[in-house]
């Protein structure tokens, strides 16, 4: 073996790939502000019940139609969190997630903080 290929640092984990890059599971997002206004699929009608029709995702304070991906400065998260100054509650972080990944592979409830 090559002096070269064995001073090579060993690939990342991919624990460690995310933690090196800063992964967010769940970033801030209409998804998951609590102002979010989810959409409806639309039913045809089926005998007697008439049709539903589809409704788009709304923004529950503008009204206009969004995407789950999209995202204001009015964001809102569950724990009342906002874009500017609140802590970051929304997203999870990256040790948090190892744990409840590990907790799903080995079928136990993921440990405490
Ligand atoms: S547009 Fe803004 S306030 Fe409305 S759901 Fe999306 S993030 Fe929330």
């Amino acid at each position: 073996m090559s002096e070269e290929l064995a001073e090579a640092p060993a690939p990342l984990t991919k624990k460690e790939a995310r933690k090196a890059q800063g992964f967010e599971m769940a970033p801030a997002r209409c998804l998951n502000c609590t102002r979010f206004d989810p959409p409806r699929h639309g039913v045809p009608p089926i005998g007697d019940r008439p049709a539903v029709p589809y409704k788009p995702p709304l923004c529950g304070i503008g009204g206009f139609e969004v995407r789950p991906s999209s995202i204001c400065d009015e964001w809102v998260g569950k724990g009342g969190e906002t874009l500017d100054g609140a802590p970051e509650v929304a997203n999870i972080t990256t040790e948090q997630f190892d744990r409840a990944f590990d907790a799903v592979v080995s079928g136990s409830e993921p440990a405490s903080e």
